[in-house]
């Protein structure tokens, strides 16, 4: 297994070997906890080679990220939800070996549920959340268009 082996600036005290806090007055240090004193740190790394993707053992599906409900393979019947055939959402792991990559579960959550992040990044997208619901959504879950999903997933894929 290759290595980094290099002797560095100590990080925390910046090459200074000496550390002045809040409780150190004007014109103190003390020495510094990392290097203890010596200023530099000795930096080691062992890493494996990027020789391209590896294959993980026992995977058959492949999602594009972790939900709040645990997921799996076949039909599952999620609470609130009701029943999805798992293995026609998300890609098969072959699909991704391919190449191709998984798309949310659009009938499992609502895309702030899903990728909170990119609503985020969407103009408009949480107001109308918000506007839908009649004011302000103290809770994600208990969002009423929950029921109506499809239709923010609709907005969600439109403004992209
Ligand atoms: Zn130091």
């Amino acid at each position: 297994m290759p290595k980094i082996d290099i002797m560095i600036e100590c990080p925390s005290c910046n090459g200074t070997g000496l550390y002045s806090g809040m409780a150190e007055g004007e014109g103190i240090a003390v020495i510094c906890y990392k290097c203890k004193g010596s200023g530099k740190y000795h930096f080691v790394y062992s890493y494996n080679k990027f020789k391209g993707r590896k294959k993980k053992e026992g995977i058959k599906r492949v999602f594009l990220k972790g939900t709040q409900y645990k997921i799996g393979l076949g039909v599952i019947n999620f609470d609130k939800v009701g029943p999805i055939d798992m293995d026609k959402e998300g890609v098969s792991y072959q699909e991704f070996l391919d190449g191709k990559m998984p798309e949310h579960i659009t009938k499992l959550e609502c895309p702030m549920l899903a990728d909170q992040g990119a609503c985020h990044d969407t103009p408009g997208f949480t107001e109308k959340c918000n506007e839908l619901n009649g004011g302000w959504i103290g809770f994600l879950s208990d969002c009423k268009h929950q029921l109506k999903k499809e239709e923010c997933w609709k907005r969600f894929y439109n403004t992209k």
